[in-house]
């Protein structure tokens, strides 16, 4: 089976893991604030804060920021569950904005429009999570705007997206949010087997979230509400977690990371080869916003179902009987039970439901060889009937 996404681990990772078993820090070492350098540097954020996955980066992020009971939180049906759960987690309200039908991420008109109304009823968002889809960033400009207008905070959950840019700045620079998400899940473009980091230029926010990562306890007296008591003190000023990146982890984040642009860069030739190889079949191909450049953690694809003889489901049926390990992001978050359970209604977010019936995401990952490419295409050719 051709997976959909797959990490790819050199000789130098392996060696970079090795060196830190044999080191006297398997965690809370030198690794991990090197690997957040590392990050913070490339993407040009000031603070960087390493975790054991995105998840715990996004529950993080909106406890920073102040989310709780009686908030909203605010993102796209088109995401992977935690873009949502983190907002729960905190006691906020979630609610979302459907996609716009060309870029699939969150749509910035339908935003202002849900803002306008929520200004009137008394229940604006205090954060909304834009979630770059695919890679491709949203629309920050626009999403920033209003921001400022309906003062709202945003996480950017751009666990698609590390190595990419958005008008010829890296994703995570900030400019347009207030932090910026990463995964580091073996999928993703850069991995450290679990793993994710929230990076943001606000020196509060960057404090908040290293407490917040392991059990709100400070080492440092200028945290502290008392002198220490001695050498060996430290103080709980907070409820915070364990949710450490291990050392381990770090190492292989750091040495993956030597190759993040040369990931990216492959994807785009794997992607451009894709665009050429598919541009005569009955589907719509990824669309790429002309002042983005993308991680292209996904090429999803959709499917034009009125040229088409075969259903959604026998098309994807049909790819993975033929050994193509296709996948589909995402079933839109609003028609999980555990959401439905909350009263969202499917055809509420009608951009969201269309965009479900006809989604697959082809096998997109660095390793992924032009004669693997070739039996995708086939396949796919194959699976529509256009053989
Ligand atoms: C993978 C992913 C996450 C969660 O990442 P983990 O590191 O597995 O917790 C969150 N949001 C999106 C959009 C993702 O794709």
């Amino acid at each position: 089976m051709i997976p959909y996404g797959k990490q790819e681990i050199s000789p130098a990772d392996i060696d970079a893991v090795v060196e830190v078993l044999k080191s006297d820090f398997l965690t809370q070492g030198p690794m991990v604030p090197k690997f957040e350098k590392t990050v913070a540097d490339h993407v040009g954020a000031e603070y960087a804060v390493a975790v054991n996955s995105a998840t715990s980066a996004l529950h993080i992020a909106c406890m920073a920021i102040g989310l709780g009971k009686g908030d909203w939180l605010w993102t796209t049906p088109i995401t992977f569950v935690a873009s949502a759960n983190c907002g729960l987690y905190c006691g906020a309200q979630v609610d979302f904005v459907d996609i716009d039908p060309k870029t699939y991420n969150l749509c910035p008109v339908a935003l202002e429009a849900k803002l306008a109304q929520a200004k009137h009823e008394n229940r604006l968002p205090k954060v909304v999570v834009a979630v770059h889809l695919s890679g491709q960033p949203c629309d920050m400009e626009a999403i920033a705007a209003l921001a400022k207008e309906y003062g709202f905070k945003v996480i950017e959950d751009a666990s698609h997206a590390i190595g990419g840019k958005y008008q010829d700045e890296f994703i995570g620079s900030g400019r347009f949010s207030d932090i910026t998400v990463f995964s580091f899940h073996p999928v993703k473009i850069v991995t450290t087997a679990e793993g994710g980091m929230a990076v943001t230029n606000d020196a509060k926010l960057a404090e908040r979230m290293n407490l917040l990562r392991s059990h709100g306890i400070t080492r440092d007296p200028a945290l502290m509400t008392h002198e220490p008591d001695g050498p060996w003190y430290y103080q709980q000023v907070d409820l915070g977690f364990n949710y450490r990146m291990t050392e381990l982890q770090a190492a292989l984040g750091v040495s993956q990371m030597e190759r993040l642009d040369a990931f990216v860069a492959r994807r785009h030739q794997l992607a451009k080869r894709y665009d050429q190889l598919l541009a005569d079949l009955p589907i719509v191909l990824p669309w790429q916003h002309p002042d983005s450049y993308s991680g292209l953690h996904l090429y999803v694809v959709r499917l034009k179902l009125n040229s088409i003889s075969r259903s959604h489901r026998e098309v994807f049926e049909s790819l993975r009987e033929q050994g193509i390990g296709v996948n589909l992001h995402y079933i839109p978050v609003h028609t999980q039970p555990y959401y439905r359970d909350m009263g969202f209604k499917a055809e509420s977010f009608p951009n969201s439901m269309v965009y479900y019936r006809e989604a697959i995401s082809l096998p997109m990952f660095q390793g992924l060889t032009e004669d693997q490419q070739d039996e995708v295409t086939g396949a796919l050719r194959k699976a529509l009937g256009e053989e």
